[in-house]
């Protein structure tokens, strides 16, 4: 659950907050049906998700209708739900096959460079304050050529396979993350038939990822009322009813402490941040305990709060703890014959102090 560093005085959970495993929900291709199905549905159990996009496609706001195809955003819509915390991520420019495209560069359309880079900078533009830091593979298809180039603008790429990822993927798994799509049958005749699908899923996230505290990644495309299933050409889209089933599904879960959904950008801190965690011992007394937390990563993408446990002295009873200017009175609490205390902290070059709260 836990990885002991150095001295062993401070501890970084595998997952935030004691969850036991990580799950996030992921769409492509920048659909409208995203804004209007996916984002209130996502907003009611309060889950955030990650959206593939394609600048392409994305339609802007102007009196010019002939330019727009409703089946896809707009902007301000993506920039909304970028406000509310889901990831608006890169699908390239233009979704075309990018294993076969020639390297070019970030000026020349139809080559790779300017797929990669040029997605990114516009979504950045885009929404405000905000860095693109993850990409889909268009149809899943790259290879390890392209990985080279993908580094040098992500921290992520999502592909397709049928296997949840590692809880501490390598800078190469990386670049390849499996993700998981549900095919349906071409006949679904009613709701029900999909909520037997989403039984299969359940019972695939329990035995592959929970049950080996790992992280899976669902992949899904456009998603809209069962009843409008019929209205759709687009590759295998998902129901409503299928949606909100798994989010119910996944709030129990969340509450038990079997599983943490989130952004794949999160997800990919978080575990970057724990596995490349380091810190100092300033100070050690029976009274003062100061540890110096650093950082490894840009501070300004690592940013998520890392959840780590502190040895203190048995005869606290009480901790006073000051971050950043923080200050939280804790209570500590035994295992394994030590005594620690919890806390979730941003991993950046900062002095982290504990004392005695008498
Ligand atoms: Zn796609």
């Amino acid at each position: 659950m836990e990885r002991k560093l150095k001295d062993g005085t401070v501890l970084v959970n595998k997952w935030p907050n004691k969850k036991k495993s990580a799950f996030s929900m992921t769409f492509d291709d920048g659909f409208q049906a995203h804004y209007t199905h996916v984002r209130s549905i996502l907003n009611t159990y309060g889950f955030k998700g990650t959206f593939y996009i394609n600048p392409k496609t994305i339609n802007k706001r102007i009196n010019n209708f002939e330019d727009t195809d409703e089946r896809y955003a707009y902007w301000d819509q993506l920039a909304k739900m970028a406000r509310e915390g889901h990831e608006i991520a890169s699908h390239s420019f233009s979704h075309p096959h990018l294993n076969e495209m020639p390297i070019g560069d970030e000026k020349t359309r139809g080559t790779l460079l300017y797929e990669l880079y040029e997605s990114k900078r516009i979504i950045e533009e885009k929404i405000p304050n905000y860095n693109c830091i993850n990409i889909a593979y268009p149809y899943g298809f790259h290879n390890s050529q392209l990985d080279e180039y993908i580094s040098k603008y992500y921290e992520a790429a999502r592909s397709a396979g049928n296997t949840p990822n590692s809880s501490s993927p390598s800078e190469e798994e990386f670049l390849d993350l499996n993700s998981k799509l549900i095919l349906w049958r071409k006949t679904r005749e009613k709701p029900e038939d999909d909520l037997k699908k989403l039984k299969r899923f359940i019972r695939w996230i329990k035995k592959e990822s929970i049950s080996t505290e790992k992280w899976a990644i669902l992949v899904a495309h456009e998603v809209l009322p069962f009843s409008k299933l019929s209205t759709t050409d687009s590759f295998e889209p998902t129901s409503n009813e299928w949606l909100i089933g798994l989010c119910e599904w996944l709030k129990n879960a969340s509450e038990r402490d079997e599983i943490w959904v989130d952004t794949v950008a999160n997800v990919t801190k978080y575990i970057k941040e724990r596995d490349y965690f380091d810190y100092a011992i300033k100070t050690k007394s029976m009274n003062e305990l100061k540890i110096t937390i650093k950082t490894t990563f840009d501070p300004l993408i690592y940013n998520f709060p890392l959840t780590i446990e502190i040895i203190v002295p048995e005869s606290w009873h009480s901790v006073e703890l000051s971050y950043n200017g923080q200050k939280e009175i804790k209570k500590p609490y035994r295992r394994d014959n030590q005594t620690y205390i919890t806390t979730n902290v941003i991993p950046h070059d900062r002095l982290l102090t504990l004392k005695q709260n008498k």
